[in-house]
């Protein structure tokens, strides 16, 4: 069953549009480092193609009508776009779904501090990262401060050719002798992932000097106080542009692919559809690589609050009606899959892995010991979109992670799934998965953006 590299299906003048596509994306993970900058970005783009805040539609208790496009945001953190249908809502919607946060290091509550007169920022790492992975690189400050009276103030320091950048030390070679001895969940520990921000004592100033410094150079700059980090979210992430990798320039090198390559694509794929027979919806979910708990996660009555909203604004609203929506729904949960690596074959069973460039990757269920805890896809479903990826010539393939007893993770399917509506993981293929600069092949990201809007098109 293994197929052609999706790269031989394509004449130059095609892989020009392959390239274009990554084009776009690099500069959407470039520009989008945290969830309130995806939705933000996701917003603007959404906008300038004609999609209207829904709760404009709420405040005027406008009808919602056929080909109308709507979009509705969570929290600053969460977004939800959709195209209205023909077809009344009960019939079911097709929902693209995926998530905008990553693996990271947070700022804590009370980060700043001095030690032998340096300035440092106390972090508490947010997913799963390897700690080591994040030591001696350059990295960036993203996120929001806001101060007691309702003032946002955007911090975005380390992006820009001028910025200064920040860093987790790491300790030299030559002292290592006892670190290299330690198993590598415990090289670099937690509570050793604080970043160096500063070492300029502040003339005149007696005691911790050079965080006096800190202190007013972010209040010269940003009006804040250390106070106002109590609330803060601030999101230290990998400084720098993502770049094109390999000689031949098919694969992309950028921070936070997980989830954002699939965000990305199925963003692009519900911007293409303009009339549809059913509702289709993207939505873009906070919180997943914390276990999708919380009000901007998955796991909210965001999702479903939005969605009787619109049956409302049709005129027609009932619990049942809501019900029948969600139930008659076809999801893709989009999300990431480990990607085939050379270097470690021995974490692999081969037919079953995700190849960069054989296309769209499918995964029937996720999860680990004995798929515990996956949402595990019907066979009737997969076959329907066997049929359409078929008719649209899509590339795609299916895929474990990893071996039986390896590992194992989880996706936001299963919670799309408790209303009792068809839901697969698919999504892209990923190198160096959760680390800081993570690696996805371009034909990969243009199959997948074929495949859902075939989805968005044709399932029934
Ligand atoms: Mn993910
Ligand atoms: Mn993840």
């Amino acid at each position: 069953m293994n197929k052609e590299n999706a790269w031989l299906k394509y004449n130059d003048e095609e892989k020009q549009k392959i390239f274009e596509l990554s084009e776009g994306y690099k500069k959407f993970i470039s520009e989008c480092k945290t969830e309130r900058e995806c939705v933000d970005e996701v917003v603007r783009q959404a906008k300038e193609l004609g999609y209207t805040d829904l709760n404009d539609y709420i405040a005027q208790n406008k009808e919602l009508k056929a080909g109308d496009k709507v979009y509705a945001t969570n929290m600053n953190k969460a977004v939800a776009l959709f195209v209205i249908g023909e077809e009344p809502l009960e019939k079911g919607m097709r929902i693209l779904g995926a998530h905008i946060d990553s693996p990271r290091l947070d700022l804590k509550q009370n980060p700043l501090y001095e030690d032998t007169e340096m300035a440092l920022l106390d972090t508490h790492y947010y997913g799963g990262i390897k700690k080591y992975q994040w030591v001696a690189i350059p990295l960036a400050l993203h996120g929001v401060v806001v101060k007691k009276d309702g003032t946002i103030v955007n911090i975005n320091v380390g992006e820009d050719d001028n910025d200064p950048v920040f860093g987790v030390s790491d300790l030299l070679i030559h002292l290592s002798a006892d670190q290299m001895q330690r198993k590598a969940s415990e090289v670099v520990r937690g509570e050793a992932l604080d970043i160096l921000v500063g070492s300029m004592p502040l003339k005149g100033e007696e005691k911790d000097a050079v965080k006096a410094n800190i202190l007013k150079i972010l209040k010269d700059k940003y009006d804040i106080e250390e106070e106002d980090f109590i609330s803060a979210e601030i999101e230290v992430v990998p400084a720098g542009k993502a770049r094109d990798y390999g000689f031949d320039r098919s694969m992309v090198m950028g921070y936070g692919q997980d989830d954002r390559v699939c965000a990305y694509t199925s963003m692009k794929a519900i911007f293409d559809v303009d009339k549809t027979d059913k509702t289709v919806c993207c939505v873009l979910v906070d919180k997943e690589e914390i276990g999708s708990a919380g009000a901007s996660s998955m796991h909210s009555m965001f999702f479903e609050n939005t969605v009787a909203e619109i049956i409302a604004l049709q005129g027609n609203y009932s619990d049942l009606i809501l019900r029948r929506t969600l139930q008659n729904s076809f999801m893709l949960s989009s999300d990431v899959n480990a990607a085939y690596d050379p270097n470690y074959p021995e974490v692999m069973e081969k037919k079953n892995s995700a190849y960069f460039g054989k296309g769209m990757v499918f995964s029937k269920y996720t999860g680990a010991r004995g798929k515990s805890n996956s949402n595990d896809a019907n066979a009737e479903y997969i076959a329907k979109l066997r049929k359409i990826l078929d008719d649209n010539n899509v590339t795609y393939q299916t895929a474990e992670l990893g071996k039986v007893d390896q590992g194992g993770g989880g996706t936001i399917a299963y919670i799309m799934a408790n209303y009792n509506m068809e839901v697969i993981d698919s999504g892209v293929a990923v190198l160096n998965m959760h680390a800081p600069w993570e690696i996805t092949s371009k034909v990969d990201i243009y199959e997948t953006t074929r495949g859902y809007k075939a989805f968005l098109e044709n399932i029934n």
